[in-house]
């Protein structure tokens, strides 16, 4: 395969990480079974050992309608598909326009705003391993059970592009920090807010090196100057091993975290009280 290499501290969002190779997917054809897909890293803090990487050839960055239904490469940005349905007059995709990411990663993590959701006009996901209808895909609140790289999806077309929608997103979007993260830290518990939390255990603004949980919401795990892997990563624990103490709630990452000593089922972030 073909190999890219990529600065994360330029290329993801919260501008942590070296350089490192990843190998660019044509076809599924070729070997990807040991690789870790990334999209446009905004939902990624990568490590110093990261798991061997992969992306999506540019060649999947395509939206075209067809049968009445929007077909979308996986590796097309979330701006290029809400500027394409307001060019179109196509409702339900209005959230993404104040929403970083490639389609693969927003169908991946179920990605969404409130009530709005990318699995909400979902059909079908072209995967490596084949093409699913939504209903064959455990799918619920930033999870699916997705396990090889989303190729395209396929979407419902309604008509009638809202742009007080857009307005209203944007607005959702004020209270957040503008500094670099990767979007929530943390899942919401059920029926809580981690943001709450992170704030009633005394760490909204606390600061390590240059990595805090910011003062505008603390669920932000924001880079204010050169933060670091292991600065971020000493504070999601802190903020776990705080909430736990104070809560019995474990705060699950939302974030991705690339780094072999923080994966997997052994991974130091899963809940050790879980039974
Ligand atoms: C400022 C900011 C605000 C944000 N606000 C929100 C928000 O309101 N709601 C929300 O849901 N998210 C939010 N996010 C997070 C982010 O926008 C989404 O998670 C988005 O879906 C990430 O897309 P990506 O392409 O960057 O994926 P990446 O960050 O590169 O990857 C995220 C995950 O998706 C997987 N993935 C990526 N591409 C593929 C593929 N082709 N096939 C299979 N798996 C894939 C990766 O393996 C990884 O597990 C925010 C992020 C930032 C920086």
């Amino acid at each position: 395969m073909k190999k890219q290499r990529i600065d994360f501290s330029k290329f993801s969002s919260i501008k942590i990480g070296d350089f490192f190779d990843v190998s660019v997917l044509e076809n599924c054809d070729e070997n990807y079974k040991d690789c870790y897909i990334i999209g446009s890293c905004n939902n990624i803090l990568i490590g110093t050992n990261p798991p061997p990487l992969l992306k999506l050839s540019k060649k999947y960055d395509y939206i075209k309608i067809e049968n009445n239904t929007l077909k979308i490469g996986a590796a097309t940005p979330s701006g290029k598909i809400a500027s394409f349905c307001k060019k179109h007059n196509i409702a339900n995709f209005e959230f993404l326009s104040h929403l970083p990411g490639t389609l693969g990663g927003l169908v991946f993590m179920n990605a969404g705003l409130k009530e709005f959701e990318i699995f909400n006009n979902l059909i079908s996901v072209n995967i490596c391993e084949g093409n699913f209808l939504k209903d064959e895909i455990e799918h619920g609140y930033r999870f699916t059970n997705i396990k090889s790289p989303i190729l395209e999806a396929t979407f419902e077309i309604e008509s009638g592009f809202c742009k007080e929608r857009v307005e209203l997103f944007k607005k959702m979007r004020q209270n957040q920090p503008s500094t670099p993260s990767a979007g929530s830290c943390f899942k919401n518990p059920l029926g809580d807010y981690a943001g709450r939390l992170i704030e009633a255990v005394g760490l909204k603004g606390f600061r390590v090196g240059g990595m805090e949980f910011s003062l505008e919401h603390a669920n932000f795990l924001v880079n204010l100057e050169n933060g670091t892997f292991n600065e971020a990563i000493y504070l999601i624990q802190e903020a776990q091993k705080r909430v736990y103490n104070k809560f019995k709630i474990w705060l699950e990452c939302e974030i991705a975290v690339l780094d072999t000593r923080y994966m997997g089922k052994n991974s130091p972030l899963n809940n050790p009280y879980k039974k």
